[in-house]
């Protein structure tokens, strides 16, 4: 049998990508490189997990270097009305990634039954610290509470989710202003994998304030075309087909199959859907069916692995950026 030594060329293709923060899918053993897409590309797997560490030890120099400059350590607030499951997750790991960045981290557990009047009042406290610099409350909130009143009652200041409605606006006119957590992370791995975005035409699946709206607004800061597709989208397949850059933010598990991706296009899949594997354990899986858009993609991100743990590291960083913005200093080095 005659063999082909890939190794010198495995080996040089894994260090790059690396260093783009990029995990080549088939980067453990050089007969992997075999696995070529039909145009002959291969597809990289975008590695937000590794993208992310790197991003939260940089935060954490930053934080040294500003209690080291200026005496402050960046404090986050986080607010978490009532039990559900997934949120307790979620602030938990937020909680546990602010102190291990280095910051003072408040945790605020209401109960299911909290007013609405109750969690503006802490919000309003909030606000006054100075020792939190950002809040983030935790949605869904109860059915009794408006959940737009509490977003902006949260001061614009301090606003680390970005959902404010003048965080908002100030987005979408395209001027200075603290970015939703989730969009900032998918422009983060889609600038670390693709370079230059100009030019390129995103196709956006999902019209959300939290992720698909805030995503259009930066892609179009990029200068890329950007279309938004929805629930009510006409023939979505071809959409997609048209698409350089795939996002997905759609809430539906495995909706976007491999023939709807272009050969070689860039897919970013921000879904995190829990499903019932072959013998009934639960697994998460993306809004992407990976084992076929893999095939055709250029470049893609799993799930887990991918979008998901850059939400975390992209509030961190927002909470450096709103600390610095209120004590009107310059950002650390190690994030700007
Ligand atoms: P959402 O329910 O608020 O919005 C979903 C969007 O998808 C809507 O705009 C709807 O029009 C569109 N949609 C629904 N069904 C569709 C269909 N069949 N065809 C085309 N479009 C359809 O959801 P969201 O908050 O934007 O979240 C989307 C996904 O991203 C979810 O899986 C969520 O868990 C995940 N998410 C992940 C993170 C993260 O940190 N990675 C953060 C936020 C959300």
């Amino acid at each position: 049998m005659h063999c082909l030594d890939f190794s010198p060329y495995a080996e040089n293709l894994k260090s790059h990508l690396e260093t783009r923060g990029i995990q080549s899918q088939m980067s453990m053993h050089p007969f992997d490189l075999i696995n070529r897409q039909p145009d002959n590309t291969m597809s990289t797997v975008i590695d937000g997990k590794a993208f992310a560490e790197t991003l939260r030890s940089r935060i954490k120099k930053a934080v040294s270097e500003l209690q080291a400059k200026h005496d402050i350590v960046p404090g986050l607030a986080v607010v978490l009305v009532g039990e559900n499951s997934a949120s307790q997750i979620y602030v938990r790991s937020k909680a546990r990634q602010t102190a291990e960045a280095g910051m003072q981290s408040f945790e605020h557990r209401l109960p299911e039954n909290t007013s609405e009047s109750e969690l503006v009042q802490l919000v309003e406290e909030l606000n006054r610290n100075p020792q939190v610099n950002g809040i983030l409350v935790q949605l869904p909130l109860p059915a009794q509470i408006n959940s737009e009143r509490i977003i902006n009652t949260v001061n614009v200041n301090k606003d680390v989710d970005g959902f404010h409605v003048e965080s908002t606006g100030r987005l979408s006119i395209g001027i200075d202003s603290l970015v939703p957590c989730t969009p900032a992370g998918c422009l983060m791995l889609l600038k670390q994998a693709v370079g230059d975005l100009t030019g390129q035409h995103a196709v956006i699946i999902g019209r959300s304030n939290i992720v698909g709206k805030p995503v259009a607004q930066l892609l179009l800061k990029e200068h890329c075309t950007v279309t938004i597709a929805h629930s009510r989208t006409r023939d979505l397949p071809s959409a997609c087909r048209q698409a350089d850059i795939v996002i997905a933010a759609v809430g539906v598990p495995e909706m976007v199959k491999g023939d709807w991706i272009k050969p070689g296009a860039t897919v970013i899949d921000v879904g995190i859907n829990r499903v019932a594997d072959n013998s009934g354990k639960s697994k998460l899986v993306g809004d992407v069916d990976y084992a076929s858009a893999s095939e055709v993609a250029g470049a893609i991100t799993p799930v887990p692995g991918g979008v998901g743990p850059m939400t975390i590291a992209c509030l961190l960083q927002n909470t450096i950026i709103a600390t610095c913005r209120q004590r009107q200093i310059k950002l650390p080095e190690a994030i700007s």
